[in-house]
């Protein structure tokens, strides 16, 4: 039942009508008998901080940031978590109680928990290729790291943003014993990788990723952080590229991070298969 005391929740971005993220905390709350209103909010190109302000006067209790606000999310923070500080970017923004704004990123941590747990291809050893090295690729480089895969490699079309990227994340590629480079041409990549995660929005834009065959294990796993029918093409290339490759859109990722966020906010996670299902289904 909602009333006026009910907490306000909200995922803020330019555009936002696409956003599942509603109907995710809506189901997530239903399960859990946590009480709450989220709803999505349109904020002007320029308007961000604004936006946050009138909401939080207005009692919101919490929110999701997505494009294009997530480095100014990090940035209006008074604290945040060192893996958001790392991204360079915040997807979770709440208030202590006494009224400091924090900020996460839980991205990286539903892509991880979506291939690990969901998927159950652990990432411990592996040799894993990340394309793209945009808001979403860096949100989720450190968590990929922390799950020690032998090498991890980066190619992104502007190769000056995968160096970037890498560079960021060099020390703490030192400190847990993964190899981390940026790759400059999919041409000519070293061998095969176990797991290819595509964090580049190709698809959403019309455009072509021009992956080779020879990239993909014969028993590896190919993973599309874009959800639905944008992406197929990445998906069709991992059947033709290894037909016995597990492949999965970023549904799953999605869900997890927003759970990730639902756990921060109320203290309880919720069950995500379900929920995963309920998303796939609509
Ligand atoms: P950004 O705009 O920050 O980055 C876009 C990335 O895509 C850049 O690396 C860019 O390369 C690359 N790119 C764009 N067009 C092309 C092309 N034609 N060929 C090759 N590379 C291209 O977006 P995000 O990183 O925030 O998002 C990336 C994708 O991940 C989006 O599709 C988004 O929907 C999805 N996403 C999914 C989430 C989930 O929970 N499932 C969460 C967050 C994002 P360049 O630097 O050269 O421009």
């Amino acid at each position: 039942m909602i009333s006026t005391s009910t907490p306000r929740f909200a995922v803020i971005g330019h555009p936002i009508a696409h956003s599942r993220s509603p109907a995710i905390h809506a189901a997530f709350a239903a399960q859990t008998g946590v009480a709450l209103q989220y709803e999505a909010v349109l904020a002007p190109l320029e308007g961000f901080g604004e936006t946050l302000r009138t909401l939080r006067d207005a009692g919101l209790a919490g929110c999701n940031v997505t494009l294009p606000f997530k480095p100014e999310a990090l940035n209006l923070a008074d604290l945040a978590s060192e893996r958001a500080q790392l991204a360079g970017a915040a997807n979770t923004l709440g208030w202590t109680s006494d009224g400091r704004l924090w900020a996460d990123n839980t991205d990286g941590l539903g892509l991880l928990r979506d291939i690990e747990h969901n998927a159950g291809c652990k990432l411990a050893g592996c040799q894993l290729l990340l394309l793209g090295a945009g808001g979403a690729s860096s949100g989720c480089l450190g968590p990929l790291l922390e799950a020690r895969p032998a090498r991890l490699l980066v190619w992104n079309r502007s190769s000056s943003k995968a160096h970037e990227l890498v560079s960021r994340h060099e020390s703490l590629a030192a400190r847990l014993g993964v190899q981390l480079a940026a790759l400059e041409h999919l041409q000519g990549a070293p061998g095969r990788f176990d797991v290819v995660i595509n964090g580049t929005s190709a698809a959403l834009h019309s455009g072509r990723l021009e992956l080779p065959e020879g990239l993909l294990n014969a028993d590896g796993l190919a993973l599309d952080m874009v959800y639905g029918p944008a992406s197929a093409p990445f998906l069709d290339w991992a059947a033709r590229a290894a037909p016995g490759a597990r492949r999965r859109d970023g549904l799953g990722m999605l869900v997890e991070q927003a759970a990730e966020a639902f756990q921060r906010w109320h203290g309880v996670r919720p069950d995500t298969a379900a929920v995963l299902s309920q998303m796939r289904a609509a």
